[in-house]
């Protein structure tokens, strides 16, 4: 049994937590909080409570939230550490991790150089087996990785030109914007390109705009192939893969609003949409070029990553076995 802990619990690590509880191989074996609030209140009856230093410890105390113990007892204690802390604590944790020797999953909101390697199931799951630390792409490159792998893998990917439209927070959030603008990122190729490429060595050129929604991630794509297709074989590679949900527009699935109600239907955790989600009808070909439309959601695309991700690290199951078994816990593809 694989004995994980999860440092920070908040939009990613409360996820992974419940995803890693479900697997037959893994446990959780505490999380840490910085705030003794209602998430800390509600995970208290299902998760040993932990906190980064003993200063947190009386505002826990006050607030009548038993804690188990402190970051390094939690270290101690687990094989892996996910840490899901905000963008840049995760460095800062690194020395921790590394004098303790235990193996650490980080984010996508780290700079590559956190992790011996970068992480994508798909992609180089091999790439991470027996590291010490592999960082999980973000969610909007976890997105490209998926479906762009699929091309690559089959057709060979020459050239890509994408489109990021991203949601400006989540919806857990009401302090962060913009909430009545479009704010594109000045800079060209946004980070995404590079990003990608730490998982999947593609051509690709990104744009990225903030929109005011919380409701996923949108990508507009057009792609280059190495070799001439017709439709019926890029839809046949992106269905080939349960990580990617092909939807209708004539389904009544026609903006992320559906596309998160659709996740409701289907009954999940948080009302969570694990797969990349493209548009079927949607899929252009001509010739060597293909373009589709894609739509990520944001909170828990990395989700599956990251259960992976710790299999991978700790050299426990092969690359399809793993994939199988996760996506079997979170009925991703049924
Ligand atoms: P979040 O703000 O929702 O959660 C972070 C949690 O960590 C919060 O509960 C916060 O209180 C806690 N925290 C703060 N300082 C801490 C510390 N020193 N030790 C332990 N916990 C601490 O953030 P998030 O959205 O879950 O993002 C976490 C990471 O995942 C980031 O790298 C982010 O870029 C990445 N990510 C986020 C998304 C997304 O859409 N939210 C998607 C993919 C990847």
């Amino acid at each position: 049994m694989i004995r994980v802990g999860i440092n920070g619990y908040g939009t990613i690590g409360r996820r992974v937590a419940n995803a890693v509880q479900l697997q037959r191989d893994m446990k959780v074996v505490g999380i840490v909080k910085t705030r003794p609030d209602y998430v800390a209140r509600v995970a208290s009856s299902r998760f040993s409570i932990f906190v980064p230093d003993e200063s947190y410890l009386k505002a826990f105390d006050d607030a009548g939230i038993k804690v188990k113990g402190v970051l390094s007892d939690l270290i101690r204690m687990s094989d892996v550490v996910v840490d899901a802390t905000p963008e840049g604590q995760g460095k800062k944790n690194t020395p921790m991790y590394r004098t303790a020797g235990v193996k650490a999953v980080f984010q996508g909101g780290e700079e590559a150089g956190v992790a011996d390697v970068s992480f994508n199931a798909y992609s180089c799951f091999d790439s991470a087996v027996g590291k010490s630390s592999a960082r999980v792409v973000s969610c909007n490159t976890t997105g490209l990785a998926r479906s762009l792998h699929a091309l690559h893998s089959e057709f060979g990917v020459e050239h890509v030109d994408g489109t990021i439209i991203r949601r400006a927070t989540d919806p857990n959030d009401h302090k962060k914007g913009p909430i009545n603008a479009l704010e594109p990122s000045l800079k060209i190729p946004s980070h995404h390109a590079p990003d990608l490429r730490t998982v999947l060595p593609v051509d690709i050129d990104t744009v990225a705009i903030k929109a005011p929604t919380t409701l996923m991630h949108i990508h507009v794509l057009n792609v280059t192939l190495k070799k001439e297709v017709q439709q019926s074989d890029v839809i046949s590679a992106f269905s080939s893969r349960r990580r990617i949900m092909l939807v209708d527009g004539k389904d009544g699935v026609s903006s992320t609003a559906q596309v998160m109600d659709l996740a409701r239907e289907l009954g999940r955790d948080r009302s969570d949409m694990y797969e990349l989600v493209i548009w079927r009808d949607a899929v252009r070909v001509s010739g060597r070029r293909v373009s589709y439309i894609q739509a990520v959601h944001q909170e828990s695309d990395v989700v599956p990553e990251n259960v992976d991700a710790i299999r991978a690290l700790m050299g426990s199951m092969e690359r399809d076995a793993s994939i199988d078994a996760t996506d079997s816990s979170l009925n991703i593809g049924g």
